[in-house]
Formats: structure tokens, sequence, C-alpha cells
């Protein structure tokens, strides 16, 4: 591949809308039937529908195909062909790979995939890597404890694939991980925004080393939204003296979505590979307009062994309007994915983002990275409690640090909050995803 090459692939990436419009619906139509003829759970629930393979002729006919949540995916599993149970499009035998979800909104789904699927990963994650300027030359270190999520999986293959040199930094501690870091001189990293930040305060704090010292060019984010809410991803910067990258996926969908260099304030969507609807939460009408948010619903149109049509992932995106000056031809989705359909909750009677918080919060000079929302009760009305810390040489001006957050907390979130200014490190610390975020009300 020749690294002045702008594109991972020129032609996909360069594609008339028309065009990439007239692909998706043609390999929806092939994953479709593939699902349809060899997953008895999908033609049961298409049959209940009364859809066949041979009905799909518009995307219009797409949109009155059934979605397939989580749930549905967790009461199928742990049954035969074990454990996958009756989604599974391929027998066991040619079952190479075997993730699973989280588990943090349930138990966790199963995922299996071919070698043909896993080699279908590390191609989405190409096109990530190669956007956010990856190229042969690059030292990757993966600071990721490599175990049975999907994670940094694919980004480590795409990377070799790319022909850059990966360093797995797996079962090392996180000083072990910025010192190899140092001794390598790696360039680039992959890793959750709550470690990238976690990673800078360690090596501050514990080793008295400026990680922006250190050679790392790129860092690409996965997980968490914090890679998209700008004031984040600027500490996370500057901290590292890097340029960072978010990305996003899924275990049970795949790499969808990924910045570029150009990073225009949104994320592409890989549609030659995934096929992207927004549905109205409420009218549960899909949206082709820009500045309307819903929630995403998406198929991975190449994946084989357990696919992902219609998948209700919960994630919360919009469209943007502009294009991007990349001239990438997919279209950008606004600001990444800037919540969880299910986060996105009402507190007195006003719906509340976390990640909105977030964005106020780091974007405070005198702050540190951590921070917790706790929702409750009182009586009949809603409170929200919001620590933060103060940073040690901003302790004088803790009054005016607190007028400033309730202030820009209003503007941005029109809810009042009880401020708490904790100590330097007081705040609990998390070394993958973070629970920032807790609402004590639904325990009743
Ligand atoms: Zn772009």
């Amino acid at each position: 591949m020749d690294v002045k090459q702008k594109y991972w692939n020129p032609v996909l990436e360069t594609l008339p809308r028309e065009k990439i419009r007239q692909l998706q619906l043609n390999k929806f139509k092939q994953i479709f039937k593939w699902t349809y003829d060899h997953s008895k759970f999908h033609r049961q629930l298409y049959g209940q529908a009364g859809i066949k393979p041979e009905d799909i002729r518009s995307f219009k006919d797409i949109k009155q195909i059934p979605k397939v949540e989580k749930s549905m995916m967790r009461d199928i599993q742990r049954k035969d062909p074990f454990p996958y149970g009756d989604a599974l499009c391929v027998s066991l035998e040619d079952v190479a790979v075997f993730r699973q979800t989280s588990g943090t909104t349930g138990q966790p789904v199963y995922q299996p995939d071919t070698w043909q699927d896993w080699e279908w990963w590390a191609e989405c994650w190409s096109y990530i890597l190669w956007a956010q300027g990856y190229r042969p030359r690059d030292r990757v270190f993966i600071p990721f404890g490599y175990n049975i999520f999907v994670a940094f999986w694919a980004g480590h293959y795409a990377a070799e694939k790319l022909g850059c040199e990966v360093v797995p930094g797996g079962v090392l501690d996180t000083k072990a991980r910025i010192l190899k870091i140092q001794e390598l001189q790696a360039t680039a990293m992959m890793a959750t925004p709550t470690y990238v930040l976690g990673m800078a305060e360690t090596a501050k704090s514990k080793m008295d080393l400026d990680p922006s010292q250190l050679t790392i060019e790129k860092i690409t984010c996965a997980g968490e939204p914090g890679a998209s809410i700008p004031s984040t991803k600027r500490r996370m910067e500057q901290a590292w003296g890097a340029k960072v990258y978010d990305h996003a996926g899924a275990t049970e969908i795949g790499a969808w979505s990924f910045e570029c260099n150009e990073q225009p304030g949104g994320m592409h969507v890989n549609e030659g590979m995934f096929l992207v609807e927004i549905e109205d939460v409420e009218s549960g009408e899909i949206i082709e307009e820009p500045g309307h948010r819903g929630k995403m619903i998406i198929t991975a149109l190449d994946r084989q062994a357990q696919p992902c049509v219609r998948f209700d992932s919960k994630d919360v995106i919009e469209w943007a309007d502009e294009p991007c000056p990349c001239d990438r031809t997919s279209r950008l989705i606004k600001g990444g994915v800037v919540g969880r359909a299910d986060d996105i909750t009402k507190v007195k009677g006003v719906l509340l983002a976390p990640s909105a918080i977030e964005e106020v919060v780091r974007d405070l000079d005198g702050l540190g990275d951590e921070y917790e929302v706790i929702v409750e009760k009182d009586g009949d009305t809603d409170r929200i409690k919001l620590r933060v810390e103060v940073l040690p040489e901003a302790e004088d001006q803790c009054q005016l640090i607190e007028d400033k957050l309730a202030d820009q907390l209003r503007l941005k979130t029109n809810l009042r909050y009880d401020i708490e200014i904790c100590g330097c490190e007081t705040l609990p610390r998390y070394e993958v995803k973070a629970k920032r975020f807790k609402d004590l009300r639904k325990k009743g």
C-alpha cells in the first residue's frame, strides 16, 4: 500500500452517494436472505411479521423489518448449538473466534465469528486506522488486558494488516506500560478515554513523568464517548501532546464509525460495510434529515456467523448536515455517539444526557478529570448531586469555580445541581470504563 494514499479503500470511500445507497440496498438483500435461510431465530421473527427475502426491494421495505434487541439474543443463547443458540448461521466447526459483550447492561451475549468474520473485523478497523494517520512506520502500543471482550483485539489485527508494528501491553500494569512506551518510543496507542486520562495521571503523580514528553503522536479511543466530547478530548490531547481520535464499535455490530484526520466534529459511518438508520424514539419513524436525534438501528452488511440485522443498538446519534473536508462521501454523525437511549433520563422533567455534564466539568480550569453524578429522590423532587475534584493549584478559588460550574451547567442542561467540591484524588478511579453517573431513583 502506498503510504501517501489518502484512503484505505479509495473506491468505496469516495463512491457517489446514490451508488453507496445502491450498494447498501444490494448488500442488505443478501445478508437478509443469508440470515433468513440459515438462522431459525431470524426466520421465525420475520415469519411472524410476514416478511420474506423477495419482499425487500427498497429502503422503505427495510423499515418494516422487525428489529433485534439484545434481550432477544440473551433469551436464545446458552442452548444448542451450544452456547450460541438459534441465530447461529454456520456450523459450530466454522466458528473460529469467541467473544462476549461486557455485560454492563445484563447477562453477556456470546458472539461467534468465523475466520472470515474475523478478517472482516480487521478490515473494518483498517478504515479507521488509515483515516487517523496510522502507517507502516508506526509502532503501536496497546495497553489493553487481552481477554474475552472484543475491545482492541480487532484494532490489534488491523494495525498488523496495515503493516504497523504492534506491541501488546497485555498483563503489564499501568506504570510498566508507560515505561514500555518510553523504552520503545511507541508512536500510537488505543485505549478508553478513562484509561488515557488515568495513565497520564499515574505518569505525573506516581512517576514524575510528563506523558506529553513521550513519543505518542496519536491515540484511538473506544468504549466511551469521551473522545467526541470536546473538553475531554482537549484534556487527553494536552496531557499526551498527541492527536486523539474517536471510533465507535460493539461486539454484536462491528467497528462501524470513525473520526478522520480532519476531525470535523463528528464521525464517519463506514457506509460500505454498515447500514445505519436513526429512529425517532417517540414516533418510531426513521429520521433522514440532519439535526434530529434518535437511536441507531444498524445492520452489519457482511457479517455471517451471527448476523447483525436491524439491531437496536440504543446508541443516540444524529446526522450532520455538512460534508467532511476529507472528501469521503460517507455521512457523518454529529458529535459522535452522544449517549445511550438507556442513560438519557428525565430529571425534574428535563431530558438529561450524562455526557453534557462531562463536557462542562472538563471544560473548567482548576478541576480534575474525575467527577461523580448522583440522582436521587428527595420527597417528590429529584436532586442531582455533582462531586468534582479541585486541583491543588486552584484550592483557593473553590467558590469561583463552583459558581462558574453552576452557571455553565444551567446553560447546558437547564438543571440545578448540589455541587460538592472535593480534594484531589478523593473520587473513585476506574481502570477501563467508568461509572460516573448513578441514578438511585430506579432502585425505588
Ligand atoms: Zn472526514
